[in-house]
């Protein structure tokens, strides 16, 4: 995989637009654009379906392991390409439950994925996932079970710039493809153990999910597809710095049933002009905009994330200001007390000015989540998932 000489199956995201299906990696081909393919090679439209579920609902990426298939079939498949698209090279186990995956992919991108346990109450917003007590009720079974919300990224580097952000600091090395996303969660299921309930799923590891848009729309697509993973889109949060024209797109292409969570971090564009660069070319008015006019269904609320700075955006006339904007959104709020990175003199807040920011909040009429830090000893805290990888020496320093 790490061979060089050996050619990346065709799925840059910059080259598999508009491609016919043989040109789309196996892992990322759509069922019916296996019945396409599979009709040009003799096969009969009901093996797309199999082939499609062998993968996306069981994990399998070896045709050898697809019984039902013809062996002339399976052989064809691996001709095709089907392989796994990486590896796993490191896991890590933190002492709170959280589990982080080095996944390695071709040409030298590596990216993690974090399995985080909802143990607690405020847990369940760790990562925007969604109130969902209403399920509970029909479905105890699943209750009983650890729930497990994932994170898994879209892109090798980030080149959004955020001054906060390992990713951001480290810039783009590469966009992912699709079948790479999807390996993600199929890779990271793996890991569950029989009491695990794959619960939620966040775009929130590193890159910009809404950068690549049409990779990251195929990935929601395989992932919810009801012959795959078939998970419910619902559960999945896309989580973006607020690129405007992907906001839209999201919005009309899944008709607002994607969670969307938002990292505003600053309530003007003075300060957001300081630590995210993109909010020069999306300013807040355009933003705002853009969500109030994202069709979140009835009875839902978008995401904001809030990471909290010390004495940058953190005062209370920060809140107020915050609560004012928000005012015509349906929203919750995640509170972030911002992880230091090297790259940056910026600092975490004092806790007294988490804990009043969250009050002036909550006197506001904002229900407010203050994130938790998990995995921090694993170095799989938001915030700090990139670098690492991309300079081996940090391993050893660390
Ligand atoms: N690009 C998308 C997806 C990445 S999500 C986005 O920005 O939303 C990563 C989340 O972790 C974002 O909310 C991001 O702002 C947050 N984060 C990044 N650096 C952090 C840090 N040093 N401390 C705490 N949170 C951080």
């Amino acid at each position: 995989m790490n061979d060089t000489t050996v050619q990346p199956p065709v799925h840059d995201p910059s080259i598999t637009r508009g491609l016919d299906a043989a040109h789309i990696h196996p892992l990322a081909r759509l069922p019916e654009e296996w019945q396409e393919l599979l009709l040009t090679w003799g096969e009969k439209r009901f093996r797309a379906d199999q082939v499609f579920s062998w993968m996306h609902a069981r994990g399998v990426l070896d045709s050898d392991g697809m019984s039902n298939l013809s062996k002339p079939l399976r052989e064809r498949l691996k001709q095709d390409g089907l392989s796994e698209p990486g590896g796993v090279s490191e896991v890590h186990e933190s002492s709170d439950g959280t589990k982080k995956l080095l996944i390695s992919l071709d040409r030298g991108a590596k990216v993690e994925c974090v399995l985080i346990p909802m143990t607690k109450v405020g847990d369940a917003d760790v990562a925007g996932s969604i109130d969902d007590e209403e399920d509970d009720e029909a479905n105890a079974e699943v209750v009983a079970k650890r729930r497990i919300t994932l994170c898994i990224s879209t892109q090798f580097g980030c080149a959004m710039g955020c001054v906060f952000c390992a990713s951001g600091q480290s810039g783009l090395f590469r966009g992912l493809g699709a079948a790479e996303v999807v390996y993600q969660v199929i890779k990271s299921r793996s890991y569950l153990s029989p009491h695990d309930n794959l619960r939620n799923l966040v775009f929130m590891g590193m890159g910009e999910p809404l950068h690549h848009y049409d990779e990251t729309a195929r990935a929601l697509r395989l992932l919810s597809h009801p012959q795959g993973l078939g998970m419910s889109l619902r559960r999945i949060t896309v989580s973006t710095v607020g690129l405007v024209p992907g906001i839209k797109r999201l919005g009309e292409d899944f008709q607002g049933k994607v969670g969307l969570a938002v990292s505003l971090h600053a309530p003007d564009d003075e300060t957001r002009d300081r630590i995210m660069p993109m909010n020069k070319k999306y300013p807040i008015r355009v933003l705002m905009d853009a969500l109030k006019a994202y069709p979140l269904p009835a009875r839902r609320r978008m995401t904001i994330e809030y990471i909290l700075i010390g004495s940058v955006n953190d005062s209370l006339q920060h809140a107020d200001r915050l609560a004012k904007l928000l005012r015509p959104l349906r929203v919750k709020l995640n509170l972030i007390p911002m992880n230091s990175i090297d790259q940056s003199e910026l600092q975490s807040p004092r806790p007294e000015a988490v804990l009043a920011f969250r009050e002036r909040m909550a006197e506001h009429g904002y229900s407010c989540f203050v994130r938790t830090r998990r995995g921090d000893d694993v170095a799989a805290a938001c915030g700090q998932l990139a670098l690492r990888s991309i300079q081996p020496e940090r391993l050893v320093r660390r």
